[in-house]
């Protein structure tokens, strides 16, 4: 039985640019589900290849080892494993109840490393399911047993 997974597809646009890179997030319902796997993307065309960690690049935060094997067993160079830069929290609330605190929350803004240039920050601008993105001309190539649902 092929095990499935909800993933959403969020586009990452650069700060110092108008390029953009899809990103893929997974949304499983325990670190079981999503355990193990990992995902680079294109910096040259609209793809999102998925794929299982090996034991020794699960503690690899970088994501190297994973980005060089992938792109040699594909016969690639333009597959990059994003990187997270850094989680900003929203403005923090001004208000005194708990009622001014909800109203004024904002989540927190994930902000990755650009890997289509040096230096740029990009940030997701729309989120977007993975049949939606196919649909659009996007491709996901998935190396391993596991199924992308919306
Ligand atoms: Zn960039």
């Amino acid at each position: 039985m092929t095990r499935w997974i909800e993933a959403s597809i969020s586009i990452l646009k650069c700060n110092q640019s108008d390029h953009t890179t899809p990103h893929i997030t997974f949304c499983g319902d325990t670190d079981m589900v999503t355990a193990g796997l990992a995902s680079l993307s294109s910096v040259i065309t609209d793809e999102i290849v998925v794929a299982e960690l090996k034991p020794a690049e699960l503690t690899d935060e970088t994501g190297k080892d994973f980005e060089t094997r992938i792109n040699e067993l594909l016969g690639r160079d333009d597959l990059r494993f994003i990187r997270l830069s850094c989680v900003e929290a929203g403005p923090a609330p001004a208000g005194r109840s708990f009622q001014d605190f909800r109203n004024a929350y904002t989540a927190p803004r994930l902000i990755f490393a650009c890997p289509r240039c040096d230096g740029g920050e990009a940030v997701s601008t729309k989120t977007e399911a993975p049949s939606d993105f196919q649909r659009a001309g996007g491709k996901l190539t998935v190396l391993t047993a596991v199924e992308l649902r919306d």
